[in-house]
């Protein structure tokens, strides 16, 4: 806008304003705060005065808007500074919760001035606090992003951080089996802690989850966490070569500077046999979508038990006929209690026999992402066409599962 406060409209919208409430110069000069740049509205609402002939001026304590509350700028931007001292962050904004009746007012001079200038107390709070926790603290305000967003309950003096999440991107590979992805709650207690679960709150002792974690929060000084796997292998299979991408995500951290070299080393240590992470370093909100939709290959190594013994030749060719094949796998009733009951299509890119023993045999296969290998192998009573099972003609199940491999990552 290109109006200026000594224009006749502005001044006369200033004059029945004033003329009818008294106001603080900053509340004033709020009313006209899109007029002239590079000015307060303290400033604002001086000149308008001047420029109005007007003497009597109004000190904030008295503001019929604010009843002083524009004076307390500084004793809250020192009351963000404290809240703020234990927390490492780069950027940060300022918000401002302000009592309803000022709020009602406010709208009422708008109403009754018609003016289409002006700005909210609360903008005004927000942008005067930043500016001063800027110069304070030497780090910027950010509207986009911020690492922590301060909102300031003028009310009850009360600050309410909200931290964003410290995200790290790794792989790890799980050298045990038994161990699942993530953290699974009792279905008791649902975490609580109870009987069934000898109030660990948990089914399973520990997860690939924790055992990275653990030692993040530990250094982070985090409230919890959420791990994000790109896909999840079987608790029973192990996860070899590449390892798997994950994103482990840290709540409300104090410390954010990491060293990953020297982390990864501790946690590797510290997990020996069972588990190792590398790769290790910060990730952001789109990689954990990117992981989440990705459609990666994944190549296993399968062991498998038949119920007599394998003919050779007839494997072979059962492997050969199932490379770049797409089969059909109806949802296996291991997870139908969290998943859609539907068909669902995969590709197998190969299929090769590595060896061949009795009843035994462990085959390399690679396959799309969401595969049920096991299922792939047994038929799963016909829910998977083709299988292996049907393919060689002697009912088989998969003993040992191995991720080998995940390409395209
Ligand atoms: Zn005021
Ligand atoms: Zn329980």
């Amino acid at each position: 806008m290109n109006d200026t406060l000594a224009d006749k409209k502005v001044l006369q919208i200033a004059d029945k304003t004033i003329s009818n409430y008294h106001l603080c110069d900053h509340c004033f000069g709020r009313i006209f705060a899109k007029v002239d740049h590079g000015l307060t509205n303290q400033q604002r609402g001086e000149i308008l005065r001047n420029n109005l002939k007007i003497k009597k001026k109004f000190y904030s304590k008295n503001c019929w808007l604010c009843n002083g509350l524009i004076n307390e700028i500084v004793h809250f931007s020192n009351l963000i500074k404290d809240s703020l001292s234990s927390y490492e962050y780069e950027t940060f904004l300022v918000g401002s919760k302000v009592d309803e009746d000022i709020l009602d007012k406010e709208q009422e001079i708008v109403n009754f001035t018609g003016s289409e200038y002006t700005e909210s107390i609360k903008t005004e709070l927000n942008r005067e606090i930043g500016k001063i926790l800027e110069q304070n603290l030497k780090k910027e305000v950010n509207f986009e992003k911020p690492t922590i967003m301060a909102i300031i309950d003028t009310s009850f003096d009360e600050i309410n951080l909200q931290i964003s999440s410290l995200l790290i991107y790794g792989r790890y590979k799980k050298f045990k089996r038994g161990i699942p992805q993530t953290r699974w709650f009792c279905k008791i207690c649902y975490g609580k802690g109870c009987k069934r679960c000898n109030f660990s709150g948990k089914l399973y002792e520990t997860s690939v989850e924790e055992l990275i974690a653990n030692r993040f929060l530990e250094i982070t000084g985090g409230e919890d966490e959420s791990f994000h796997g790109c896909g999840r292998e079987d608790i029973d299979a192990r996860m070899l070569g590449n390892g798997r991408p994950f994103v482990l995500e840290i709540k409300n951290p104090k410390k954010r500077k990491l060293n990953f070299l020297q982390l990864g080393k501790e946690i590797n240590k510290i997990n020996k046999h069972t588990l190792e992470i590398s790769n290790l370093r910060y990730s952001n909100k789109d990689e954990i979508t990117r992981l989440k939709h990705s459609n990666f290959r994944k190549m296993y190594r399968v062991v498998l038990k038949s119920a007599k013994t394998i003919n050779n030749e007839k494997l072979k060719k059962a492997a050969i006929s199932l490379c770049g094949k797409k089969i059909g796998q109806f949802t296996p009733s291991r997870v139908a209690h969290r998943r859609a009951k539907m068909v669902r299509e995969k590709h197998i890119y190969d299929c090769k026999v590595e060896s061949i023993d009795g009843v035994m045999a462990t085959l390399i296969i690679e396959a799309e992402s969401g595969t049920y290998i096991k299922e792939l192998i047994s038929g799963d009573e016909g829910k998977t066409q083709p299988n292996l099972s049907d393919l060689i003609g002697i009912p088989c199940q998969v003993t040992e599962l191995d991720v080998i491999n995940i390409k395209g990552e």
